[in-house]
């Protein structure tokens, strides 16, 4: 404390006003830590739903930190950090976004405490800096290695994410169904990395999420001209000699003759054709032709959808029927048309020849609001199994690392020596408001909850966590209650990262 009485010199000449600067950090710290707060409660199994509506009446129904924070309006310019943080939590790891934003409210909440005894915005700013890198160290060492082959913790991982879901009933099909889609998509060449752009869901309104299902192939939820049609167009034509046809047609018909008889049709084949800003790339009557040489045209792709069709399909779009080419068709055995049962309808193409690294989900659910739920937590879980190919290290949840982090991070920050130390121990304790939250949203005792949970950790059972379903402390990975190392380590670096941003700032220009 001798230290800090140093830091704050009551009566020091400075060059600039300060209190300005002052208010202006205090404002925008206020403004950041009532974001964080607005998130606090829906985190964990038992934490609440928020309901958004937004200005065109849509109504949203969800527990996604990042979600919940996308759709709100803020208007306080360093309040908008914590909106792109819970972003990038969920672009780095997919999960754990609502965690960021309240590990950062909270190390908010500390450094106010930490600035208004005296401390220096740049001395507070470089301690939660090392801290964080610490921490990670710290946790790096708790974590526990897994193999993809292990698929027994990868499905418990995923159902951990998805237990704070509104749909978490359905964890026992979404999460096995995730670390399946992932794991399929991952080339032996780079084992390392997951695009999710390989991964297409496809979202169907009817049914139950029960209905979800994994498709290895394509699915549409549009309308295509499977078998030939059974006009007589062709007889027509034949007629008509084509003399009634003007020239074009006529050239477009032996164009296409001339290439199906090249292409030997079994099975089906598929052929893509990119959204042209040329009107009319393909006329009826090519349709026609192609139909009946068993080629499906798939028309009017959208450009972020090619790349995806392409690959899972391995067939080359055109932009008009003139580039048709027999190399540039993909071959599947069956395209189907499925009634849902329920008066929907989808198109599924599978047997495809030499098939991507790709997969198709198909989620169901009774209503919109729950339908787009279950695909942003089908998301998360994604994520989750994508964060372990990443980087093959699981820890436990419940709150365990946190505290284990609070412990051993305050040790540490007895080591250091002055304002240093201060400011680490400060975000030692900031971390207990994860178990902290956990306990309160799940009507628990947080207090009590908190003080047992340290003392079992100083005695060593770095895995005891709050095991919200019975209330109490057990070791949390006998619960199965896991979750990546890297949803853990990102969510503390990047929470750090923007507090000291946010410190940083002690001015608001506003330009016109
Ligand atoms: P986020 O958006 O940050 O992922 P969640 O609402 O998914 O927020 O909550 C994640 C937190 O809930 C993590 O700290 C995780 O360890 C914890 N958690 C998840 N399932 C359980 C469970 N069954 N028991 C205790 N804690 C859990
Ligand atoms: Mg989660």
């Amino acid at each position: 404390m001798a230290a800090l009485a140093v830091a704050k010199p009551k009566f020091t000449e400075t060059f600039v006003d300060n209190k300005r600067k002052d208010d202006i950090r205090m404002a925008n710290i206020a403004a950041s830590q009532s974001v964080a707060d607005a998130v606090r409660t829906s985190l964990g199994p038992r934490g609440m739903d928020k309901m958004i509506s937004t200005s065109s009446g849509e109504v949203i129904i969800t527990n996604d930190g990042a979600t919940i924070l996308n759709k709100m309006e803020v208007l306080q310019p360093a309040a908008k950090f914590l909106v792109e943080l819970s972003k990038s939590q969920d672009v780095v790891a997919g999960d754990g976004t609502t965690t960021v934003v309240v590990i950062a409210g909270a190390l908010l909440k500390a450094s106010l405490t930490l600035l208004s005894s005296g401390i220096h915005p740049t001395i507070v700013s470089e301690a939660l800096n090392k801290a964080s890198i610490k921490a990670v160290e710290i946790l790096s060492a708790m974590a526990i290695p897994v193999e993809l082959s292990d698929r027994d913790s990868l499905v418990k991982s995923a159902s951990t994410s998805l237990n704070s879901k509104v749909v978490s009933q359905y964890s026992s099909l979404l999460a096995p169904l995730a670390v399946d889609a992932v794991l399929s998509v991952v080339d032996p060449a780079k084992p390392d990395l997951v695009d999710l752009k390989d991964i297409k869901i496809v979202k169907k309104l009817g049914g139950t999420v029960d209905d979800t299902e994994l498709v290895k192939g394509l699915v549409f939820d549009k309308k295509f001209q499977i078998s030939p049609p059974k006009t007589d167009i062709e007889q027509s034509i034949v007629v008509s000699d084509y003399t009634q046809m003007d020239r074009i047609l006529k050239e477009e018909r032996n164009y296409i003759l001339g290439m199906i008889k090249k292409i030997k049709a079994t099975g089906c084949n598929v052929l893509l054709l990119q959204k042209s800003i040329l009107r009319d790339a393909v006329t009826d009557l090519s349709l026609h032709y192609l139909a009946k040489a068993k080629i499906l045209v798939i028309k009017d792709v959208e450009r972020d959808e090619i790349e995806f069709i392409t690959k899972t399909l391995n067939c080359l779009p055109i932009s008009n029927i003139e580039h048709f080419r027999a190399e540039k068709l993909g071959y599947a055995d069956l395209v189907e048309e499925v009634s849902l049962g329920d008066g929907g309808k989808i198109v599924k193409i599978t047997g495809i020849k030499d098939i991507g690294r790709t997969n198709c989900v198909l989620v169901r659910g009774s209503n919109q609001l729950v339908l787009d739920e279950a695909e942003r937590s089908l998301h998360d879980a994604l994520c989750v199994v994508r964060c372990l190919v990443n980087k093959k290290f699981l820890i436990a949840g419940g709150g365990a690392p946190e505290i284990e982090l609070s412990r051993q991070l305050g040790a540490w920050a007895k080591v250091l020596q002055g304002m240093e130390g201060y400011c680490v121990k400060a975000f030692a304790e900031t971390l207990e408001v994860i178990p902290y939250s956990l306990a309160e949203n799940a009507g628990l005792n947080p207090i009590t909850i908190v003080t047992e949970l340290r003392n079992r950790h100083a005695q060593g059972e770095i895995n005891a966590g709050i095991n919200v379903r019975k209330g109490q402390i057990t070791n949390i990975i006998d619960e199965n209650v896991v979750q990546p190392l890297l949803v853990s380590t990102s969510a503390i670096t990047l929470a750090t990262e923007c507090v000291r941003m946010i410190l940083k700032i002690d001015d608001i220009v506003t330009v016109r």
